[in-house]
């Protein structure tokens, strides 16, 4: 059972545009995901509150979807001014705990990481310098409570249940109500746009590592047995049509997956050139993301057995077997 629902859609600088921001009335403010830390978002969400004459100070709950900054940015300022409780998946703890930190030990990654995927050098030093610039868009949140996979959450009168859905982040959650068969889903599901696996820090491409992609279509199947109306999702419209939704996420990888099997049956590739070959001509600014998507696809076909990867000179190399 949840009170009323307000969504709040909150100006951000990333290329994803504005996030929604969900506030729930109750005996108190419970407010799901909260926007980044720029005075932009803080007057977005202060107007939004005023129309609603509520006030930050009266939020006594903060739910976070996942640890990007875009959805959590603000939670330290706001939890300063209100004393209210953070909410977040412990899979996601580090990240926002230590924002800066995380920041930096991701660009640590991504410097060591990315050479083997063959982009070159000076684009890699380019784009680590303008996502430092991002260092001031989430505040640290240290002292937040922990969720985890099936917990009923009950605060001041609105009760929602936890679902762990990895793919996104290793934290990444939706928030159930069964009375409402209500889904907040964060980005784990959105209307136009196919959620990104992004890269989590990894030592080793071969080692133990989170892949985002493979996980997520498992998450994708937890959802299914849920009864759902309605799905509120982090960024764009509401989605009133979950299966089609579902079966449209599925479609996409599935054709995405087999042209770059296509290609992988032509030659060996480097992970850069199979990049090129799926998304030729793409803005610069969406390298890396294409990039993420392809190893997601990479990992996806590499389970399935259709392909295998190598490591030589310092490149990974992917053909089909
Ligand atoms: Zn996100
Ligand atoms: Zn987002």
């Amino acid at each position: 059972m949840v009170g009323r629902v307000h969504r709040l859609e909150i100006p951000t600088p990333f290329p994803v545009g504005p996030v929604n921001l969900y506030l729930i009335e109750g005996r108190e403010l419970t407010l799901i995901d909260t926007g980044p830390n720029t005075p932009e978002a803080l007057d977005g969400l202060s107007q939004g509150l005023r129309g609603l004459g509520a006030t930050v100070d009266q939020i006594r709950h903060i739910i976070i979807t996942h640890g990007h900054a875009d959805h959590y940015g603000l939670a330290g300022r706001i939890a300063a001014e209100s004393g209210a409780l953070v909410w977040v998946h412990q899979g996601d703890r580090d990240m926002i705990q230590d924002y800066p930190l995380a920041l930096h030990a991701w660009l640590d990654f991504l410097r060591s990481f990315l050479p083997e995927t063959g982009l070159e050098q000076s684009w890699i030093e380019r784009f680590c310098r303008s996502i430092e610039k991002r260092e001031g868009c989430a505040t640290p949140v240290p002292a937040a409570r922990l969720l985890h996979d099936g917990q009923r959450l009950e605060l001041n009168g609105t009760v929602l249940t936890v679902i762990h859905t990895p793919g996104h982040s290793p934290g990444s959650i939706c928030l159930y109500s069964g009375a409402e068969q209500l889904l907040f889903a964060g980005d784990h599901l959105l209307k136009t746009i196919t959620p990104n696996p992004i890269l989590q820090a990894f030592p080793d491409f071969f080692g133990i590592r989170f892949q985002g992609l493979v996980h997520y279509f498992d998450s994708l199947k937890k959802l299914e047995p849920f009864p759902i109306a309605r799905i509120l999702p982090g960024h764009g419209e509401e989605i009133t049509d979950r299966d089609t939704r579902l079966r449209e996420i599925r479609e996409h990888s599935e054709k995405r997956k087999a042209r770059l099997l296509d290609l992988l049956k032509q030659r060996e590739l480097t992970i850069m050139q199979a990049k090129e070959g799926l998304f030729p001509n793409l803005p610069d600014g969406q390298t890396l993301l294409a990039l993420f998507d392809v190893i997601g696809h990479l990992d996806l076909l590499q389970r399935e057995g259709a392909i295998r990867i190598e490591r030589r000179g310092g490149l990974l190399f992917a053909k089909a077997t």
